[in-house]
């Protein structure tokens, strides 16, 4: 870097914080700016567009040009020079601009004197805000040096413009996170809610973009270094929580907070007169914009871990965000990239819906959120950098659209939306006392799913005859270390007290894949979804597992007591677990302790080999219940957390009943009950068609049973089973299509 261009660029941003620092309105500002970039980089011309919406660029201030094309020329994302660079978020530093690829004449700015072009885009961590300009009548490239301190420029460009220092009476410029913004999702959970925004990882807010004291700022930047180097150090060798998997993330924290070129790069834009903060945040939004580029899932890991570490570099250097955050706002909506089950169970139930980026319908935190009944849309891309904490938000878990401080007109749109919400629930719990009977007369028993203390007072609030799910390893998330026997043993007691008499199956402990106990050091698995997870783990350290029976026996203390083992693929794993059971029976007994008064021991069916068993396990089992969530994705060998796979597969494909069919026919032939228990039974149609198949059980979110009810209690199912059979017969792939055709009819 030529000295003397580093002296200017030191010269110019000090001119800039000056000019920021002047009590003027927000184009004053801009046109001062320009000015002052123009004179300093020895152009004629500099101009400042600036998105108007996400698919239109202004041109908000310009030295050279003419001044009345200010606010009069927009051009498309992708449209021109101007264009290409915000598109592709990258340098455009051409000679001769009219010879270019995409130049676009525009008459108003009287620019076909200029030949030279210096296009830089303006952004912050990955989001593109604008286009900064430099054109000269010489033919003439910009130099590594001179574009490198337009970069920088930029930079503080996009920090003023997301501190809001460009909004102002007639400038009509957009205004960073103020203006209403809609996002297009997936549905992972339904219903509609109104709230603000609580952002998992609250943005950082660099206020001081700009230093004349290169020195004091390389000496923050190596303190802040050091002490990240340290932490990473902390997390690598804190063995009780550091996976194989995060350490491999950790190891290549260490590699990148001991990297000399990320450092160099840092102090080099110190030198050119940024703070150290906005240092660290210059280097990320490069990374982010290489990242958003990049097709190698290698490289995008990588520039994931770059992306993460300098967060935690941006918030030693600011003291923002560290620890507790920022306080939970009335209604809250979550905002994040992703979660896991654990981390969203610390937040609880006090959220009124979730919006994530990424995340799955077929998650464990999906499940949570469903049991919870809380709205939930995912795929939201964009959400997480447009989002501030305390920004209204609207949240349409019917269409998987997410409206982020919408204008009055999608309010009120909304409102309707929400009092039609009402309306249904009150219709459902009208028949909240009624049983599922079909028209025909035949029962269908209708279960809640449940996994936490808290979820027990919906068993009044749906209906529901009793808990046919009760997910154990919840508990065993939230916590941060293992509980003891007679913490389980008290919490399950509380649990069948709330339950008054009604039933509640236990599903013993179901960890492995997505549920990964912080206090447990799982193992590397290529694959952890078929590795070693529920009754694996459970066999093979039986300790764990006896643990668990005994709260469970201790906790019935000579009532009822019902059981199933998650992930029994044979009927040999399931004879092993019962023989854990009734060791622990016996021991119960020789300590004195009153054993249930009835005990019934069930199978979960959650891969396709079990329906396949020998006969003896039906007539072993006391009943079997269906998890259609885990039986699916391997039915189909289609990851249920994969959404790029997941949709493919229709739950009332023709081949997937007959299976289930098959099942059912066995389960009766051996006089064994069974019912169905993954999310599918809450959705009226396929639980409408499990029952047609002969499930005479269904276990689901509480908030389901009453539109599952409303249904069922409209059908006659020997006239369902027939629609059933005759699409089957008809060849058609699934009966989805038929079935739907005939309940419209019906309802
Ligand atoms: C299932 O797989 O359908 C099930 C109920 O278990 P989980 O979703 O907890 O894996
Ligand atoms: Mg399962």
């Amino acid at each position: 870097m030529a000295d003397k261009v580093e002296t200017e660029s030191r010269k110019l941003l000090g001119r800039l914080r000056r000019a920021m620092a002047e009590d003027s309105e927000g184009q004053e500002r801009l046109n001062k700016i320009v000015e002052l970039i123009a004179g300093s980089m020895q152009t004629e011309v500099c101009s400042i567009y600036l998105f108007r919406d996400p698919e239109t660029l202004e041109l908000c201030a310009t030295e050279g040009l003419a001044a009345e094309a200010v606010h009069q020329t927009r051009m498309r994302l992708g449209e021109g020079l101007v264009g290409r660079v915000a598109k592709t978020r990258r340098v455009v530093n051409a000679a001769d601009a009219p010879a270019e690829r995409g130049f676009r004449y525009m008459p108003e700015t009287g620019e076909e004197r200029y030949s030279s072009f210096c296009g830089i885009p303006i952004q912050r961590l990955g989001d593109t805000l604008g286009v900064l300009v430099v054109q000269s009548k010489e033919a003439r490239g910009f130099t590594m040096d001179e574009v490198y301190a337009l970069e920088v420029v930029a930079m503080v460009l996009a920090e003023m413009a997301e501190l809001g220092a460009f909004i102002g009476e007639g400038a009509a410029l957009s205004a960073r996170h103020q203006q209403p913004v809609m996002f297009r999702g997936t549905v992972a959970q339904e219903g509609a809610s109104a709230g603000k925004v609580f952002l998992h990882e609250p943005r950082v807010v660099v206020t001081n973009p700009i230093s004349d004291d290169p020195e004091t700022e390389k000496e923050r930047l190596r303190e802040a270094i050091e002490s990240l180097r340290m932490s990473v150090d902390e997390m690598l060798t804190d063995q009780t929580t550091v996976s194989i998997e995060q350490k491999k993330v950790f190891e290549a924290y260490r590699m990148f907070a001991n990297s000399k070129s990320w450092m160099r790069r840092m102090e080099a834009d110190v030198d050119n007169g940024l703070s150290a903060e906005a240092a660290v945040e210059k280097e990320q939004s490069l990374a982010r914009t290489r990242l958003n580029q990049s097709g190698d899932a290698y490289l995008r890991e990588r520039l994931n871990d770059l992306d993460d570490l300098s967060n935690r570099l941006l918030r030693i250097l600011t003291g923002q965000g560290s620890e507790t955050g920022a306080e939970m706002p009335d209604n809250p909506i979550l905002v994040a990239r992703n979660i896991g089950p654990g981390e969203l169970l610390d937040y609880g139930k006090s959220l009124r819906g979730i919006v994530l980026e990424e995340g799955s319908v077929g998650s464990h935190a999906t499940i949570v959120a469903r049991a919870w009944a809380i709205p939930l849309v995912i795929n939201a891309k964009g959400i997480t950098t447009e989002a501030l904490n305390g920004d209204p938000i609207l949240v349409d878990g019917e269409q998987g659209v997410v409206h982020l401080r919408p204008d009055d007109t999608v309010q009120s749109a909304f409102s309707d939306k929400l009092a039609m919400q009402t309306r249904a629930q009150e219709r459902y719990s009208s028949i909240r006392e009624e049983p599922a009977t079909t028209r025909d007369d035949v029962r269908i028993g209708l279960f809640m799913n449940a996994g936490l203390m808290a979820d027990l007072p919906s068993l009044k609030g749906s209906g529901a005859e009793g808990v046919g799910l009760f997910r154990t390893e919840l508990q065993f998330l939230i916590r941060n270390q293992m509980p003891r026997r007679a913490e389980l043993s008290a919490l399950y007691a509380r649990v069948m007290a709330s339950a008054d008499g009604k039933r509640v199956c236990f599903r013993t402990l179901d960890i492995g894949s997505d549920k990964v106990l912080p206090y447990m050091k799982p193992n590397e698995e290529p694959n952890p979804a078929m590795g070693w997870r529920a009754i694996r783990v459970g066999l093979d350290k039986p300790g764990i597992l006896r643990m668990q029976l005994q709260a469970l026996i201790r906790a019935a203390d000579g009532k009822p007591l019902s059981v199933m083992f998650p992930f029994v693929t044979l009927r040999s794993e399931f004879r092993a677990a019962k023989a854990e059971l009734n060791k622990v029976l016996a021991r119960e007994q020789r300590l004195g302790n009153p054993l249930p008064s009835k005990l019934e021991v069930g199978a979960m069916l959650e891969t396709p080999s079990l329906g396949f068993a020998p006969e003896s396990f039906f007539e072993e089992v006391d009943f079997i219940s269906v998890g259609g969530n885990d039986l699916k994705q391997f039915f189909y060998a289609a990851d249920r957390e994969n959404e790029l796979v997941r949709k493919r597969y229709d739950t009332l494909n023709v081949g997937f009943l007959n299976y289930l069919k098959m099942v059912v026919g066995r389960c009766e032939a051996a006089g064994t009950p069974i019912s169905f228990c993954g999310e599918d039974a809450g959705r009226p149609i396929e639980a409408l068609c499990f029952a047609a198949i002969g499930f005479r059980s269904l276990s689901m979110r509480p908030a389901s049973i009453g539109p599952v009810k409303h249904l069922l209690r409209q059908v006659n199912l020997a006239e369902a089973s027939a629609v059933i059979d005759e699409a089957m017969k008809s060849g058609a792939q699934s009966v989805r299509e038929a079935v739907t055709d005939w309940v419209s009819t019906r309802l």
